[in-house]
């Protein structure tokens, strides 16, 4: 099941929320300085130890303080125009990040609207990457995952996701 709320995903009670990191994973701005702020110091220090992570993969740590009670750390590319396989990276940080999921058994998992922050990716292109890419997934492989939500903080966002999922529902 996918289904689409506006709001903060620090907040949510799932097994593991989705941060749109960098790829140095010692903290930036937008959701992941909000990730950092909530889930408490013992975050950085264990994103410290995994020594980054490559564009289009995903890591997994705890989530300390949040209600959530893993991250998982997924870097999306920085738009440059689009001929620098933007799309394809931004689809595996998803299937990446379901992957983990998948192996760790975990039945819910939220996803920001990664790299439409700074990053500068389309939105609209962005979000039917994050719709075909979850829903591929989840008809074609066994998974643990039960509920997918994605957790549009911005307006413009949460309207294409909401139009988008009435077109292939
Ligand atoms: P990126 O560098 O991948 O673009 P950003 O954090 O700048 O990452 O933005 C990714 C998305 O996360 C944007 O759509 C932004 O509006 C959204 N966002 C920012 N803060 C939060 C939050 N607390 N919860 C959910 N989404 C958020």
């Amino acid at each position: 099941m996918i289904q689409v709320i506006q709001g903060d995903i620090t907040q949510l009670s799932v097994d593991a929320i989705v941060n749109a990191a960098n790829s140095s994973l010692l903290g930036g701005g937008g959701v992941d300085g909000a990730i950092h702020r909530a889930a408490g110091p013992e975050l950085l220090e264990a994103c410290r130890a995994l020594n980054g992570c490559s564009t289009g993969d995903a890591k997994l740590t705890k989530g300390y303080r949040l209600p959530a009670r893993f991250v998982i750390h997924a870097v999306g590319p920085i738009w440059r125009g689009g001929y620098l396989d933007e799309p394809g990276l931004l689809a595996s940080c998803y299937r990446r990040a379901l992957e983990i999921a998948t192996e760790q058994g975990l039945h819910t998992i939220a996803f920001p609207n990664i790299s439409t922050g700074v990053y500068g990716f389309p939105k609209e292109k962005a979000c039917e990457i994050a719709i075909d890419t979850v829903q591929s997934y989840l008809t074609n492989e066994t998974t643990s995952i039960r509920q997918v939500t994605f957790v549009c903080f911005d307006e413009e966002n949460y309207q294409l996701y909401g139009q988008k999922l009435a077109e292939t529902d």
